[in-house]
C-alpha cells in the first residue's frame, strides 16, 4: 500500500501576502483594505504600489502626479 505524502500544514500567510477584495483602479490588482492608500488630492483609494511621491513631498496617486497637460484636439 503506497503511503500518500501528506503536505505539511504550514502557518497561515501573513495578512500582507493575502489577496484582498479591493481592486486597485491604478493597476487592477487586488489588495486588502489594510494596504490601501488614499490619495489626498482626489481621495481615490489605490494600492500602496500605485502611490507616487509628488514634487511637493506628499504621497499621491499616479493620476495626480502626472502633469495636467493640455489636451489639444481631444
Ligand atoms: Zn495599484
Ligand atoms: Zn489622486
Amino acid at each position: 500500500m503506497a503511503r500518500a505524502k501528506i503536505p505539511a500544514a504550514g502557518p497561515a500567510p501573513p495578512w500582507w501576502l493575502m489577496e484582498g477584495d479591493e481592486e486597485c483602479p491604478g493597476c487592477g490588482q487586488l489588495y486588502i483594505y489594510e494596504m490601501e492608500f488614499r490619495c489626498p488630492e482626489c481621495e481615490m483609494t489605490t494600492c500602496v504600489h500605485c502611490r507616487r511621491r509628488h514634487s511637493d513631498g506628499r504621497w499621491v496617486c499616479v493620476s495626480c502626479t502626472e502633469p495636467p497637460g493640455d489636451t489639444d484636439g481631444g
